[in-house]
């Protein structure tokens, strides 16, 4: 039975997602606010009809990942050889099940892929390069990897290696929620850096950097991959929570110690009450959430 989290003794449901950090161009800010509110409203509607916190949280990101504004899915930045490969990580934070999924090349929404990899009976956690790309085609979410490439960034990579700190960067995306039976559940979804190498995993997929989720927490990273890694923020950051931190200043701590490490980046947090947190250091990081009173808040500027 699930602890109430309401003055009126029931139990409410909470998400928050992101739509990545960096700094989003004034282009692309509209359509960044429209996808992350889009995402946000589709996963509460999900846990207001009593939905898991994993069906919320991986149906919210393949809003996204079908939005082409973000570097998630269709429309993701290319690797330095001209094509898509992809990350994602979804975790029940009730079982600590995870499925991870990297450097998948033909899967419009690898975090379905990742669903069906948790959900498969004594499957490993994580499946990568060959592995994925097989079973993507064996649960008939295969698409031609061609499917996965959009005019804007075949121009952009046509133009050569984009550092990740200009004005044209945008980001991966991801949802944390609580559920009404009280579990949680985090998703995260990615094309990883621009003109990153063929092969290169960044912290997306690995459990415990790109996201978590336990009874207590349930957290999505976004930003600096190899940062994120370095201090595997999405465990820390539910760590902190279980040291009694609030979901705020805990995202708060967690950027602050990749700040120290000359990282950037974002996270967003849940706990098992409900409480939202979110941080990031760099300029811009698109995030919408509806907090367990049924209000609706956006945004992508620093507080
Ligand atoms: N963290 C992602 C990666 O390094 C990129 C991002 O969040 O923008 O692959």
């Amino acid at each position: 039975m699930a602890q109430e989290n309401s003055t009126d003794g029931s139990m409410k449901p909470a998400i928050i997602v992101h739509g990545g950090s960096w700094s989003i161009p004034d282009s692309l800010r509209a359509g960044h606010l429209n996808g992350v509110t889009q995402a946000v409203k589709t996963g509460y509607q999900i846990l207001q009809q009593g939905g898991s916190a994993l069906e919320a949280v991986e149906k919210a990101v393949v809003c996204m990942e079908d939005d082409s504004i973000f570097d998630a899915g269709v429309g993701s930045f290319l690797n330095e050889q001209g094509y898509v490969e992809l990350d994602a990580l979804l975790m029940d934070g009730k079982t600590l099940n995870a499925g991870a999924i990297g450097a998948v090349l033909n899967c419009r929404n690898p975090i379905s892929l990742a669903r069906r990899l948790l959900e498969k009976p004594n499957s490993p956690m994580m499946l990568v390069g060959k592995g994925a790309n097989i079973f993507a085609e064996k649960t008939g979410l295969a698409c031609d990897p061609k499917e996965l490439i959009i005019p804007r960034e075949q121009e952009r990579w046509e133009k050569g290696p984009l550092d990740i700190f200009t004005p044209n960067a945008k980001g991966t995306v991801g949802a944390v929620a609580l559920d009404l039976d009280g579990n949680l559940a985090s998703a995260t979804s990615t094309g990883g850096a621009p003109y990153k190498m063929v092969g290169r995993l960044g912290d997306t997929s690995i459990i415990g950097s790109g996201g978590y989720a336990s009874e207590t927490a349930a957290a999505s990273s976004t930003g600096h991959g190899e940062s994120i890694m370095k201090i595997n923020a999405a465990k820390l950051a539910v760590d902190l929570i279980n040291q009694g931190y609030s979901p705020q200043s805990a995202a708060k701590e967690v950027i602050n110690r990749m700040a120290n490490i000359d990282g950037y980046g974002g996270i967003i947090l849940v706990d098992k009450t409900g409480e939202l947190g979110y941080f990031f250091n760099t300029s811009r990081m698109a995030y919408a959430f509806i907090t367990k009173e049924g209000e609706l808040f956006s945004g992508i500027d620093p507080k």
